[in-house]
């Protein structure tokens, strides 16, 4: 079986884990677009947050809520991007928590200027529909903002590149140390830990 890094919790738990619950845990990244970037990880090793047994999925909308909460009182309210198997770089599900304001971007209206400035297709879905999708077609990228859920069905998109958060910010907005997070150079990497230092500081998830 392939090595997977979000199951070696014994490993990574010192490694910026900034919050956990019975069945989940936050970390901040590798590769921060900004301060206050997360992730939101499963302790199961399933591959997307649509397979989630329902048991959990309770304990998973109350989180994903109070990290929301946490971010936007820290820094900025976050967007949320999960892909679903495409674009995935770790093959265990994880959700991405990024703040619409941050270093050297802001983003005033994300549908706009992140959703459709992909130019690919997306539905406006609920978690059913997500669930939906992955079990017929075994792929999706969802993104998600103010509780709207932009579903793109890549089983029928050939070329999703234009879904790369990191594409976006580290091309698009210029951001340095973004692009690819196993390629960072020394000083990039020094950057990314102060901005990862700076992440676990500030977040508080105590309320
Ligand atoms: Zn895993």
């Amino acid at each position: 079986m392939a090595y997977c890094p979000f199951c070696d919790f014994e490993k990574i738990k010192n490694d910026f884990v900034l919050y956990s619950t019975k069945n989940f845990f936050v970390k901040a990244p590798f590769g921060l677009v900004t301060s206050g970037h997360v992730m939101l990880v499963p302790f199961a090793d399933i591959r997307t947050f649509s397979e989630i047994p329902k048991e959990i999925k309770q304990e998973f909308v109350e989180l994903k809520e109070k990290v929301c909460q946490s971010i936007k009182k820290a820094f900025a309210e976050p967007f949320m991007l999960e892909y679903g198997v495409r674009l995935q770089t770790v093959p265990h599900a994880h959700m991405h928590f990024v703040p619409k304001n941050g270093r050297g971007y802001s983003i005033s209206n994300f549908q706009e200027e992140f959703v459709n400035s992909s130019g690919l297709p997306y539905e406006i879905a609920d978690e059913n529909r997500v669930r939906e999708v992955f079990q017929k077609e075994g792929e999706y990228i969802r993104f998600e903002y103010q509780e709207k859920i932009y579903l793109f069905r890549t089983k029928k998109i050939e070329d999703v590149s234009s879904l790369n958060y990191r594409d976006f910010f580290g091309n698009k907005k210029g951001l340095k140390g973004v692009s690819d997070w196993r390629t960072l150079s020394q000083d990039e990497k020094d950057a990314d830990h102060q901005r990862r230092e700076e992440t676990a500081k500030l977040l508080n998830f105590v309320h």
